[in-house]
């Protein structure tokens, strides 16, 4: 799985974050990012949970 927070859309509400930190994470303008290239399948869930709670639709997910 794969994952990215496209940047035009994120308004750095956070619950992606507070979701899974492991994964997201804040660039140093407050917005998110994905921190890892290729995503564990242990947060497989937390990061499908992240991108369906999005509430600016701002997280695709591949291969999930
Ligand atoms: S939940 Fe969506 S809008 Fe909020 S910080 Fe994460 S990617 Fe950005």
């Amino acid at each position: 799985m794969k994952a990215s927070v496209d940047s035009d859309r994120c308004a750095g509400h956070g619950d992606c974050v507070s979701i899974c930190a492991a994964v997201f994470s804040w660039t140093a303008d407050g917005f998110a990012e994905v921190v890892l290239d290729e995503i564990p399948p242990e947060y497989a869930d937390l990061v499908t949970k992240a991108s369906h709670d999005c509430p600016e639709h701002a997280i695709e997910v591949d291969g999930g």
